[in-house]
């Protein structure tokens, strides 16, 4: 099938010679050899030669309920035709307000108030802008530093990007680290030898209010942290860990933000993980992605009345929370959010990740036999598989492709992964069925023996 009928040798050219793609690699600028996406039905997607491809990664996190829906189609479409655009600043319309009170719902306790975004991105920013408003109007100016952490990422704006401890193209895009501290790694693979899971949750939860007492309460206005560090390498923190943080940042008056961007709407079997699987009901979460799985730009940042009643009501007259997007609750992508919501219950998909996630874990975690395989991680529907680090020299460099090589291979065979140096990491969409985890799971092996059968 040829996407809108030219030739898919005019796509690569237009798409070289126009087209400058996120997180592009100078080095094959205007002349990347980038496989050509066709179309795409349920959790496949079609190759310009129509090859069909299991979305090991869901897009980027994001396809949930799978691709190419008519009810989403529809619902799309008849949004355009009612109200195609609102201006959000000073009127209403009904997709946004039905789906701020949709959220709210869905969200934990206080989390009422609803401010929608373009995206994950602008969801971060808005939360620490809120932080800054919060507390100027508090009357405590210095209190801004956000603490966040290594291999933490939280987007590509500049704010987001500063929160961000990925250190990926720090080298050549400037970020603004000075009221931004970073924790180490809270891997618990790397904590030392002997140590107990509950010491490194201990020692981990230490590290914030270390950094907190030494950078001083009145300075640090907020702790920003996923559930589990997604792009980080699906890293899972020790049980206990975020409601120990978050009882650090009662103590010392910090906010604490919860990036849900990867972690919300069923990725974890939860519409939100923070309360549901990590027991903490943050004082802002942030979503994006699955919220309208993909098929329209939209993200939300989702504040607790807590933050929200101490500085709002007649009293604050002259007062605005000077803030927001030409689109932001855009009412065609509220529209779209409202329909995935809608099927993502009566499909009810949240019980369907919970009661297959264990299965795709069984079979993620079978890997480990593989001699080249290092660890095997995952939570509910998102799994790492890590190439073994052998050691140093030639053979480190080899393992760091290991993620390349893998996807190679198993794009030959039918399966899209999603590589990260000497990891894949998969989230496939969240109607995935036993037989299609099957599906990718062979192929994984598959790819992982024949690319051990080429390392040296
Ligand atoms: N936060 C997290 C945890 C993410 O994984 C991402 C994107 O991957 C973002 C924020 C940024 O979202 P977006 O790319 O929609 O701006």
């Amino acid at each position: 099938m040829k996407a809108h009928n030219r030739s898919s040798q005019t796509i690569r050219d237009y798409d070289n010679k126009y087209y400058m793609h996120p997180w592009e690699g100078m080095d094959s600028f205007g002349q990347a050899d980038r496989t050509i996406s066709a179309s795409a039905e349920g959790i496949y997607v079609y190759d310009e030669h129509g090859n069909r491809l299991i979305d090991g990664p869901g897009g980027m996190w994001c396809t949930q309920i799978g691709y190419g829906r008519r009810d989403m189609a529809d619902a799309i479409a008849d949004q355009v035709m009612r109200l195609s655009y609102h201006s959000p600043w000073n009127t209403a319309s009904e997709p946004p307000a039905v789906l701020a009170k949709k959220l709210a719902d869905l969200a934990p306790g206080g989390l009422n108030n609803v401010f929608f975004t373009t995206g994950g991105s602008t969801a971060v920013d808005t939360a620490i802008r809120y932080m800054h408003f919060y507390n100027n109007r508090l009357g405590r100016p210095n209190k801004k530093t956000v603490i966040s952490r290594d291999k933490a990422y939280h987007g590509s704006t500049f704010l987001s990007a500063s929160v961000t401890g990925r250190d990926r193209g720090k080298n050549f895009l400037d970020v603004d680290r000075e009221r931004v501290h970073l924790l180490p790694d809270v891997n618990p693979l790397i904590r030392p030898e002997g140590m107990s899971l509950d010491d490194w949750c201990a020692a981990k939860v230490k590290d914030l209010e270390d950094a907190i007492v030494a950078l001083g309460p009145d300075s640090v206005g907020a702790f920003i942290a996923e559930p589990i560090l997604a792009s980080g390498g699906v890293i899972i923190p020790p049980n206990g860990y975020h409601k120990g943080c978050m009882e650090v940042c009662r103590k010392y008056d910090v906010l604490y933000i919860s990036d849900e961007v990867v972690t919300g709407f069923g990725r974890l079997g939860h519409w939100f993980a923070s309360k549901d699987v990590f027991d903490i009901e943050p004082d802002m979460i942030t979503c994006a992605k699955g919220l309208t799985s993909g098929y329209l730009p939209l993200g939300a940042c989702l504040i607790n009345d807590r933050i929200v009643d101490p500085i709002s009501g007649p009293d604050q007259e002259g007062v605005m929370f000077n803030n927001g997007y030409t689109y932001s609750g855009h009412p065609v992508a509220c529209a779209a959010a409202l329909k995935n919501i809608e099927i993502m219950e009566t499909e009810k998909i949240l019980e369907h990740v919970r009661e297959i996630s264990p299965y795709f874990l069984e079979r993620l975690h079978s890997l480990r036999d593989e001699p080249m395989v290092g660890d095997t991680r995952g939570i509910g529907l998102v799994g790492c598989v890590q190439g073994k680090v052998t050691g140093d020299g030639d053979s480190y460099a080899l393992d760091q492709q290991f993620g390349a090589k893998v996807d190679e291979k198993c794009e030959e065979m039918g399966l899209i992964v999603r590589p990260m140096a000497n990891m894949c990491v998969f989230s496939p969409p969240l109607i995935i069925t036993k037989t299609q985890i099957d599906d990718m799971f062979d192929i994984l092996r598959e790819a992982i023996r024949q690319v051990a059968r080429e390392f040296p």
